[in-house]
């Protein structure tokens, strides 16, 4: 294989490919269009295989703080009726500044180049040129929109305190509450476009009643989930995995690191997910949205706890 290779993207799937092959002398230069720490939209939910990837990619020492175990869910059917049920094997809460940027420091400690503030616009070859520039954009109406924000701790509703981790549906979407490492809570709305921010934020009493708390930080427009086949493409530039089930900071990670292997070896990367578990996490993500399916889903989690336990563990330790 070539002994310089150029990644496109300094995000978890582009750094993890270049760690790995830093770690076995390849000179890596990655571009990253923005300077760290990124600000990024993202539940912040990382599942147990992804911390195990992080470790294994050497970037636990750079993070300032440890992640927060996530332990109890709480799932909202609807405006009042929720669940809560056990994460087995327990999640963690971890910022995404905390982990791009560590990992980033991780590949400079290797000797490896970061340019950051540097746009990469030229093509993928998967040999020596490789493609992790996250989520294409989409122009068109029919869309998926992020925004993310802080709630600062003791700001949280008080019966927050026994879980760590609260779904809940909006119109045409969902937003998530995850404990993170310094105590706050990260809140991530994901909703299809047409979207007033605000309206999402009065559409639920659990949003309304920390409405004014909130600090926002970041939001993302006109995304879908979808697969984008091309040679040298990692991470969401490859498939787009809707948040709510598709584990997609662990699967940006496990194929970064499947990328550089497949180069070292001199042979095509394998898949590290298959279509059918996309098909399943993006049917599944369909199927939340629909307001009586949550309520068949509210029951039968709490007849049997064990269905939800063992669903996070399919779509959720990748
Ligand atoms: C709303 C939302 C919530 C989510 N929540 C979760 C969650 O809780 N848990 C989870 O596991 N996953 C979650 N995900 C998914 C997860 O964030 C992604 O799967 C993951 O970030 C993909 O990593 P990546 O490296 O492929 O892309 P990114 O992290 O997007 O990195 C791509 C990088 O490329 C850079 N870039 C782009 N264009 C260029 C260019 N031309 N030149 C140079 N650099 C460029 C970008 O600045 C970026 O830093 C969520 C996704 C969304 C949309």
């Amino acid at each position: 294989m070539t002994k310089a290779i150029t990644i496109a993207g300094g995000g978890l799937a582009g750094l993890a490919c270049a760690i790995r092959l830093q770690e076995r002398g390849v000179q890596v230069t990655v571009h990253e269009r923005k300077s760290y720490p990124l600000k990024k939209v993202c539940g912040e939910f990382l599942s147990p295989g992804g911390w195990q990837r992080l470790q294994e990619l050497g970037a636990e020492p750079f993070l300032p703080q440890a992640p927060t175990e996530l332990r109890r869910v709480r799932f909202y059917a609807d405006e009042s009726h929720s669940v809560d049920f056990a994460l087995k094997p327990f999640a963690l809460g971890l910022s995404r500044h905390a982990m791009d940027t560590a990992l980033a420091r991780r590949f400079q400690q290797l000797g490896g180049t970061l340019r950051e503030n540097s746009k990469y616009e030229g093509e993928a070859d998967g040999v020596t040129v490789i493609d992790a520039r996250g989520k294409p954009g989409l122009p068109g109406e029919s869309a998926w929109v992020g925004w993310r924000a802080y709630l600062p701790a003791g700001a949280a509703p008080t019966d927050f305190q026994s879980v760590d981790l609260v779904m809940l549906p909006v119109p045409e979407g969902y937003c998530g509450f995850s404990r993170i490492e310094d105590g706050r809570y990260n809140v991530c709305l994901v909703a299809r476009t047409p979207v007033v921010i605000n309206q999402l934020l009065a559409s639920h009493p659990v949003l309304a009643g920390i409405a004014d708390r909130l600090e926002p930080f970041a939001a993302i427009a006109s995304f879908d989930f979808r697969n984008y086949p091309g040679p040298g493409r990692l991470g969401d530039r490859r498939s787009v995995w809707p948040p709510l089930v598709g584990d997609g900071m662990s699967r940006a990670l496990s194929a970064g690191m499947e990328q550089a292997q497949a180069l070292l070896e001199n042979r095509p990367p394998r898949r590290t997910s298959t279509l059918g578990g996309f098909i399943l996490a993006k049917s599944l993500h369909t199927l939340m949205m629909s307001a009586p399916l949550r309520q068949v889903g509210l029951r039968v989690t709490r007849v049997y706890p064990r269905i939800a336990e063992s669903l996070f563990r399919t779509t959720r330790v990748g």
